[in-house]
């Protein structure tokens, strides 16, 4: 059985970045930049007033107090926007908005609340220094800066930068194509009413949306039963596709039929891991594109997927960091693990004060789906770990982010 940090090693290996496509600005949210970007302009582009206020030599306003004002005669007043049409002499004040161009001869801006206007003067009540509340040109980006690197994530924060540069467009990964295909005769769609000996299908649904949150497409492929014709018919449908998601027909004892297809169409680089749940995993290439063959239990099938598809799916698509978050957290109870497996259990985390408290969500069967559902986190026990004490450090790892109490 192989270890699961060994597994991801080969998984990475053999995937690679499927290519790159421009999109408006406006859809780039999520997508994972392909280029870095260089700026061509500097942010600001010109000094500009950080306050509203006046513009004055900052040398005209010493020794200034509320009983002894510089008096500067006020010469315009220059909203966000506007140009200055003056420069400010000695003795003079430009009325400036904040993001207004700071006019030549100027060299700060006095804040509004620390003057008061009176006819065409203004008294200035405080002495200020040179440069304050001026935002200087190229302060926060500067021409020529790579200001955003490729492989980061889209946020709010970063299509801000774009758009200050001028980016109408942004290239970004495309998004890997993935076919979602579940087996098993048990199977059947969630609209339908259950008939004796089956269920519905879960792992299509949860699967694809895994896809989804994980910036992939998901192709929703019919169910098939567990016959070898009907996977592999499934299982040629490879136009489009960059990667194949399976589940079910993986574990001994079922009928085996994605091995089965696998081997024989395709190639099986490793089958089983030495992990719980998860433990039946095949991963292989098949026509030229890789293909994980996660096990039917529906907890398992999730939690391969953070583990071995989240990683690859980021990696196709040339993100950076690949690793979920992991924080140490304090554990609420008593835990036997067997011994050389590492173990996923299901826990909600949360903040308290300074420290992390894993709760274990109840019993850790894995086809108790609703389990995960109440899960934020897996703790991660190692697989020399044959037991933790309630109070007891483990690493857990953060599905989502952790809620604070
Ligand atoms: P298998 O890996 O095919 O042996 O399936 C293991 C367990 O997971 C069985 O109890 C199956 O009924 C269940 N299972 C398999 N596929 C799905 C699915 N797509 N949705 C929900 N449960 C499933
Ligand atoms: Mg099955």
């Amino acid at each position: 059985m192989l270890h699961p940090t060994e597994a991801l090693d080969i998984i990475l290996a053999s995937v690679s970045q499927v290519g790159t496509e421009k999109v408006p600005l406006e859809e780039s949210l999520g997508r994972t930049l392909a280029d870095d970007v260089r700026a061509a302009e500097d942010l600001p582009p010109f000094d500009n007033s950080a306050m509203d206020g006046y513009a004055v030599r900052a040398a005209d306003t010493a020794g200034a107090s509320e009983e002894h004002p510089a008096l500067l005669r006020v010469l315009e007043d220059l909203p966000a926007g506007g140009v200055p049409r003056c420069a400010v002499g000695a003795g003079e004040a430009v009325r400036i908005m904040t993001g207004a161009p700071v006019p030549a001869g100027a060299d700060a801006v006095v804040m509004v609340e620390k003057t008061s206007r009176c006819n065409g003067q203004v008294a200035v009540q405080a002495p200020v220094q040179p440069g304050v509340n001026i935002r200087r040109c190229g302060e926060d980006v500067r021409r020529g800066d790579v200001c955003l690197q490729s492989g980061m994530v889209l946020r709010p924060a970063e299509i801000g930068v774009l758009a200050s540069l001028g980016f109408a467009t942004v290239p970004v990964a495309r998004q890997p194509v993935v076919a979602v295909l579940s087996t098993g005769d048990e199977l059947l769609a969630p609209e339908e009413a259950l008939t004796p000996g089956k269920i519905r299908d879960s792992n299509s649904p949860a699967l694809a949306a895994m896809v989804r949150r994980y910036g992939g497409v998901p192709r929703v492929d019919p169910r098939v039963p567990d016959t070898v014709t009907e996977v592999e018919a499934a299982l040629r449908r490879v136009e489009g596709v960059d990667l194949y998601l399976t589940s079910g027909g993986v574990s001994v004892g079922d009928f085996d039929v994605v091995k089965e297809v696998l081997s024989r169409l395709g190639e099986i680089k490793f089958w089983r891991l030495a992990i719980k749940p998860g433990k039946p995993l095949v991963f292989g290439r098949l026509g030229g594109r890789p293909l994980f063959g996660l096990p039917g239990n529906p907890v398992s099938a999730l939690v391969a997927f953070e583990q071995f598809v989240r990683p690859a799916l980021l990696k196709m698509q040339g993100r950076r960091a690949l690793r979920k978050a992991e924080v140490t957290a304090v554990i609420n109870g008593y835990y036997k693990s067997r011994a050389g497996k590492v173990e996923f259990v299901r826990a909600h985390t949360t903040l308290r004060e300074t420290v992390y408290h894993a709760r274990i969500c109840g019993p850790q069967g894995s086809g108790r789906l609703s389990t995960m559902s109440q899960a934020n986190s897996l703790i991660v026990l190692p697989e020399d770990v044959t037991t933790v004490q309630a109070g007891d450090h483990v690493r857990t790892q953060m599905l989502d982010y952790p809620e604070v109490e």
